[in-house]
């Protein structure tokens, strides 16, 4: 990519056909999983030490109905904890983090019916709860210090600050050809600067959140992972794979360029429990509550009917891909050539799908701040 990542990135806006808020149920289908671990952590937390002020942030927030719906869970569940304790709720500080060209104008435009919502559900029941947003990269430093109880992120840490170096638009040899993320037949290089990556990525991340998360603070982390050790597994590549497969067949009808699809490599890692694990013992500040992996259908697991009117598996799933990745295709290839790569996305992916049940395998984690265990 030639423009910097951390400022092009964005989930489609808007409420039209491709943008992210009608298109994110297999993103909504995770929160949904995962909730239970995120309320039995914030549970926790106010189990431990009830604070008067509460400082709470969802990472990778988006905009669309999932933002929310994230809120409104974690807010239900610390009215019924702190109604079931018999004491007066904390006052809540809520961010709502993203990248600097997230729709944060969409979010901040649903919050007076969201606050009148709260007003109706709890009455007085519910202290002051202040909604912010804040703008900026995870893998850096975001909050004051030690201002966080609970951190929240979903379907957002398997983006990297960047293509690894090496395999960006400015290298100078491409080393991954016809290929757009780590695959079967990539060489090992490549899978080195994708781990390589990660390590720098997500051990930033828990550097920047242990100053931020006060001792005995939660997070819990959910993204896209994998069981297998390899890194080329089909679980965590395929449905890039389809999209490399799809590129490739308007650069044989000479409607791309080779060289385009060669010198792009998406910015993403799925990474397996090991690694996950090492990491956060190496960094030291956190210790794991929780780690599980589930399965989820690529296409949230809807019934498939092809009729007419109701779209088929594969389209569903590329206008699930499309709301997340044109940002970052669209600044490498340009705009004209989107609605016919994901139209031929789908039918590969109906083709794929019709052979075999397609699923992500998604990582949740569950991790509380301690005293920095050393070496
Ligand atoms: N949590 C929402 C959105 C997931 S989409 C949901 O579950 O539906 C992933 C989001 O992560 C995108 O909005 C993307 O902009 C954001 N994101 C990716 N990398 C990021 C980074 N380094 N810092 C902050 N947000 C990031």
């Amino acid at each position: 990519m030639g423009v910097d990542h951390a400022q092009v990135f964005h989930m489609n806006k808007g409420a039209g056909e491709t943008s992210y808020a009608k298109n994110s149920s297999v993103q909504s289908k995770i929160i949904s999983i995962a909730a239970p671990v995120t309320d039995e952590a914030i549970i926790q937390v106010l189990s431990t030490n009830l604070p008067e002020s509460m400082g709470i942030a969802d990472l990778g927030c988006s905009s669309g109905p999932n933002t929310l719906s994230v809120i409104s869970e974690i807010i239900d569940v610390i009215y019924s904890k702190c109604c079931h304790l018999g004491r007066p709720p904390p006052e809540l500080r809520i961010s709502l983090n993203d990248l600097y060209s997230n729709d944060f104008n969409d979010i901040f435009g649903s919050l007076p019916a969201f606050y009148n919502r709260l007003k109706e559900e709890k009455g007085t029941g519910l202290g002051p709860c202040f909604i912010s947003g804040v703008p900026g990269s995870f893998y850096g430093r975001l909050f004051p210090s030690k201002s966080l109880h609970f951190v929240h992120s979903s379907s957002s840490l398997h983006w990297l600050s960047q293509v690894p170096p090496g395999l960006d638009s400015k290298a100078s040899i491409a080393i991954n050809k016809g290929r757009i993320y780590m695959s079967k037949t990539s060489p090992q290089s490549v899978l080195d600067s994708y781990f390589l990556q990660f390590h720098k990525d997500f051990s930033q991340f828990l550097k920047s959140r242990s100053e931020e998360v006060v001792l005995g603070g939660r997070m819990v982390l959910s993204f896209m992972g994998r069981r297998s050790m390899d890194p080329t597994t089909e679980e965590s590549c395929h449905h890039f794979e389809l999209l490399a497969h799809a590129l490739m067949s308007m650069v044989s009808e000479g409607l791309i360029p080779e060289e385009k699809v060669d010198t792009f490599n998406a910015p993403y890692y799925a990474p397996c429990a090991e690694e996950v694990k090492s990491e956060i013992q190496k960094d030291g500040s956190f210790i794991m509550d929780r780690l599980e992996a589930f399965e989820i259908d690529w296409d949230g697991g809807v019934d498939s009917c092809n009729s007419i009117e109701t779209p088929s598996s594969g389209q569903r799933v590329a206008k699930t891909i499309r709301a997340v990745v044109e940002s970052m295709m669209e600044a490498h290839f340009g705009s004209d050539i989107m609605d016919d790569l994901f139209l031929r996305y789908a039918k590969i992916v109906d083709n794929h799908l019709s052979k075999t049940r397609a699923k992500y395998i998604n990582l949740v984690v569950s991790i509380i701040r301690v005293d920095k265990i050393e070496g």
